[in-house]
């Protein structure tokens, strides 16, 4: 597919017992060979120790293990080996100067690996974007996601969309070239149904409340109320350290502070804000203008109310709760026992004590379980979009195969066909296949009609 090979350190630049340097192309067992000079090449996928040399002047950089995967059966589709060296520095350092050496070799740019694997139709744009969401992941259902994920869950699901839309596109062009002997009226209505029911499909699909973006990019949590409530002190005791200054004086939490948790397997970010209040301070106004800023995109809003402003609580805190996106909490129940815990609107109530820590695994598994809900599907649930780029494609397809729909009898089949081949283009970005015209070709020698 490619002239260069390429390698690069694919272990990450920490110093660790091993790291592995990874070569893909077709010199990738040339190289082999020129480091480890007058040694038969390594059986394929079978590891074996070589003493690999400095091509130049002979001296040994690492006693190492050594693969080679031949093409096409491997990750990127071409040769691949792989060094398994020891990891210090100086050894990664003098394996890369001495491939750098070696004629037809050159260092892989950023997800150079797996761009050629695609290319070489090893996996779908899906499957690429999760291995780098694998690569990332940072909680046990970000993981799971991405795991599906590469294994095609995802790709899976709009590769067949597709084939259904091609399919359908078949059947509208067969009106076309065969205008005059029309075909039978049930087989028209049985492709305008199947479409409607993929309309159905993808709309259900889209409205899985971004559970899946959300899972991938963290969900966002806002720490909202009044100066001295104790929003800070509940966000070290969330984060098990002193990440936000608590004091004693109201008004210094002036920025956004942002920490990030795990809770329940979900990528949690926590913003503490400035207490919302008029202030006659530049700066704490600043504080306060992001603070609303940050409630208005947030996922969830902890509301947190100094146990004096209960049961009568501020009005313009009230609003916050009134979106159904909060959750309030009455902190320093330690002070005085907090009376009747009722709903406010539709905001659960809790109360607690961020300071003796009284209510807190109460409150934190409510918090765990609203958190899961925004960003993990229940059970048995198919795979869904991750990225925005999967949502406004499919945005982009729904709309055009409304259009298809609707004008089906009395826009004539060539703008019908045109339609349904945006649709389908606009689904096969999501995947990278887009070679709309080579499956035509395949489904209308399939395509009877009696000729
Ligand atoms: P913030 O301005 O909302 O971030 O409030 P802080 O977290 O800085 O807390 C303000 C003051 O209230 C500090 O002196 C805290 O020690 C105190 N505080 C916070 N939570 C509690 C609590 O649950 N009980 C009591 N008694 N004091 C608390």
């Amino acid at each position: 597919m490619s002239g260069h090979t390429i390698f690069a350190l694919a272990s990450g630049g920490a110093r660790a017992g091993v790291a592995v340097i990874r070569l893909s192309g077709p010199g990738a067992a040339a190289a082999l060979t020129a480091l480890a000079p007058g040694k038969p090449l390594a059986d394929p996928r079978r590891a074996v120790l070589r003493a690999l040399r400095d091509p130049a002047t002979g001296e040994v950089l690492d006693q190492a293990l050594v693969l080679f995967f031949p093409g096409p059966g491997s990750f990127t589709g071409e040769d691949v080996a792989e060094f398994h060296l020891h990891g210090g520095p100086a050894v990664v350092e003098g394996v890369l100067a001495a491939l750098g050496q070696v004629a037809g070799l050159r260092p892989a740019e950023a997800g150079e690996f797996t761009r050629r694997a695609f290319l070489n139709g090893k996996l779908d744009l899906t499957q690429a974007e999760a291995i780098a969401d694998l690569v990332a992941a940072e909680t046990s259902e970000q993981r799971r996601q991405a795991l599906d994920q590469a294994a095609g869950a995802l790709g899976q699901i709009y590769e067949g969309w597709r084939a259904r839309l091609i399919a359908a596109i078949a059947h509208v062009e067969a009106g076309i070239d065969f205008a005059d002997e029309d075909l039978p009226e049930d087989i028209d209505r049985a492709a305008r149904d199947a479409l409607a029911a993929l309309a159905g499909e993808i709309a259900a699909h889209l409205d899985d409340g971004r559970r899946g973006e959300r899972l991938r990019a963290g969900v966002h949590l806002a720490l909202l109320g009044r100066p001295n409530a104790g929003k800070s002190t509940l966000l070290n005791l969330l984060a098990g350290r002193d990440a936000a200054i608590v004091s004693e004086t109201a008004g210094t939490t002036r920025d956004v502070i942002e920490v990030h948790l795990d809770l329940g397997g979900v990528p949690v970010i926590v913003a503490d804000t400035a207490g919302l209040r008029d202030s006659a301070d530049a700066v704490e106004r600043e504080g306060v203008r992001r603070a609303a800023a940050r409630a208005d995109w947030a996922d969830l809003k902890l509301i947190v109310l100094d146990r004096a402003d209960w049961p009568d609580v501020p009005a313009d805190l009230r609003a916050l709760a009134a979106d159904g996106r909060a959750l309030v909490l009455v902190n320093k129940a330690d002070l005085a026992p907090v009376e009747t815990v009722e709903d406010l609107g539709p905001a659960p109530v809790l109360a607690l004590s961020a300071r003796t820590g009284a209510g807190v695994e109460v409150f934190l598994s409510v918090l765990t379980a609203k958190v899961r809900d925004l960003a993990v599907a229940g059970a048995g649930a198919s795979a869904a979009p991750t990225r925005a780029r999967h949502r406004h494609a499919l945005e982009e397809a729904r709309t055009a195969l409304a259009a298809a729909l609707d004008g089906w009898s009395t826009r004539g089949p060539e703008l019908v066909a045109e339609d349904l081949r945006l649709a389908a283009r606009a689904i096969g970005r999501i995947t990278g296949r887009v070679d709309v015209e080579d499956l035509l070709d395949v489904i209308f020698a399939e395509f009877c009609i009696g000729k």
